[in-house]
């Protein structure tokens, strides 16, 4: 039997079974085929001894959907990458823009705030003023509906909430977009609607209303960025969604490795006056990414009339220990031009809190960034059945690193450097990183990466 490829003596680590051994991987036609402690024959063979080989890592929170950050992915391991969070208001466009050009796997979200935005015609934004009708106005509960709807027919992969950014949408909005993600059979990926510590308008009231939804619509969650949300009642968030789950509720949560948030200054995060007091910070604690200047309360003013990015620098490292450390969260990076959790959450997560600080173990970290993310998936989209995993019949997406010298190298100053010690990379059986290279591929060649997209009901 000969292979198309195959990889000899690498130590395979598969979160499914928790299988961690060394042995030989034959891949034919985009799948693994053998996975074997013989010899293999290939008609090409690799020897990685002394490296790790697990499944692609599924990034299912990035914002970054551009043909120069799909690269810093593939240079972090990253080989499906998805807009969940807040997502398109037009899935046939989405996909459309990115079909036979990306090297590695996307998907994406209806959107309740880009849904919102439609309705309210709010000019394109990532989201919208602070101002706006689209971000304040409380009707047209109906017309936001049947955008999320047809959204869900079109095989959206998730419907993705901000809720914080669109304090016009009541909470019986909310319970009808949960509705509709239940009736499709996909999950909420939701921001939740207050931050910080606080009792009072704080990110466990916003928490309470997130578990309520999933009681009684049965709408699995993905509630996004738990860290820097819950600042330092992290851990009570946690507890409390492992109770939920304990209780049978479908829900998981998401964090990146970084102490720093990131959002637009315009956006309605900053309408109440609260702010400083939620989160637990003055101005100097926020950055502006187009200057890099900390603010002020004058040039806070200034640019929150001119809009742009900022670096919230509010998140206690506990809380990024809390979600390493819980069996319920995965890695999802927010990528967002300016942070480098775009370009090095992934290696940040397996170089500095597996390898430097032994936080968690490499099996969870990879479970994290591979089967857990793929598990939530599934529902929406049977692509993700194969992926996530190492075993015979799985879809060849694979992530080949050094363990020891795997490292982000992205920083808040230079956050498009990409990180080091990932070695080979392959999506759908095709390398798109080589020898530690991205791989270059010629005008005429088609990249790897695939639509990974729900079910099309006409
Ligand atoms: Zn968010």
């Amino acid at each position: 039997m000969e292979y198309d490829l195959v990889f000899l003596n690498g130590r395979v680590i598969n979160p499914e079974t928790n299988f961690d051994a060394i042995r030989s991987i034959g891949i034919i036609d985009g799948t693994i085929a053998s996975i074997s402690e013989n010899i293999l024959k290939g008609k090409i063979e690799l020897d990685i001894s002394n490296l790790i080989i697990c499944p692609g890592f599924i990034d299912v929170h990035s914002h970054a959907h551009t043909d120069e950050y799909y690269k810093l992915k593939c240079q972090d391991g990253v080989t499906s990458v998805f807009e969940l969070e807040i997502g398109t208001n037009d899935i046939d466009q989405w996909y459309a823009e990115r079909e036979s050009k990306t090297l590695i796997n996307y998907g994406v979200a209806i959107g309740h705030i880009p849904a919102r935005m439609k309705v309210f015609n709010h000019p394109p934004a990532f989201v919208p003023q602070s101002d706006s009708p689209a971000a304040l106005q409380t009707d047209k509960i109906d017309q936001i509906k049947k955008e999320i709807e047809y959204g869900l027919r079109r095989g959206a992969m998730a419907v993705g909430f901000g809720i914080h950014y669109v304090s016009g949408a009541t909470r019986w909005e909310i319970v009808e977009c949960f509705r509709l993600a239940k009736k499709y059979n996909v999950c909420c990926h939701v921001h939740m609607r207050y931050f910080g510590a606080q009792e009072k308008n704080g990110s466990l009231a916003a928490l309470q209303e997130v578990l309520a939804l999933g009681a009684c619509t049965r709408a699995a969650i993905n509630v996004c960025h738990l860290h820097s949300t819950c600042l330092s009642v992290t851990d009570k968030a946690l507890e409390l969604l492992h109770d939920a789950r304990k209780n049978g509720m479908d829900i998981t949560t998401e964090f990146y490795p970084y102490m720093a948030g990131c959002s637009d200054i315009n956006s309605a995060l900053f309408n109440d006056d609260l702010w400083q007091e939620q989160l637990g910070i003055s101005y100097d604690s926020l950055t502006y990414v187009n200057t890099g200047e900390r603010l002020d309360a004058i040039s806070f003013a200034k640019y929150r009339k001119e809009g742009g990015l900022i670096l919230i620098n509010s998140v206690p490292e506990q809380a990024v220990i809390d979600c390493l450390q819980s069996p319920i969260t995965l890695m999802g990076s927010d990528a967002l031009r300016g942070h480098p959790r775009a370009a090095g959450a992934c290696a940040r997560v397996l170089g500095h809190y597996v390898r430097e600080r032994g936080i968690i173990t490499l099996m969870e970290a990879i479970r994290k960034m591979s089967l857990l993310p793929a598990q939530i998936l599934e529902s929406a989209s049977s692509q993700m059945k194969t992926r996530g995993r190492i075993c015979e019949g799985a879809t060849a997406d694979l992530c080949i690193f050094d363990p020891m010298t795997i490292k982000d190298c992205a920083t808040y100053e230079q956050p498009k450097l990409p990180s080091q010690g990932i070695i080979h990379v392959l999506v759908n059986g095709r390398f798109v990183v080589r020898d530690g290279k991205l791989v270059i591929m010629d005008k005429n060649t088609k990249p790897p990466g695939q639509a990974i997209r729900g079910v099309i009901r006409d």
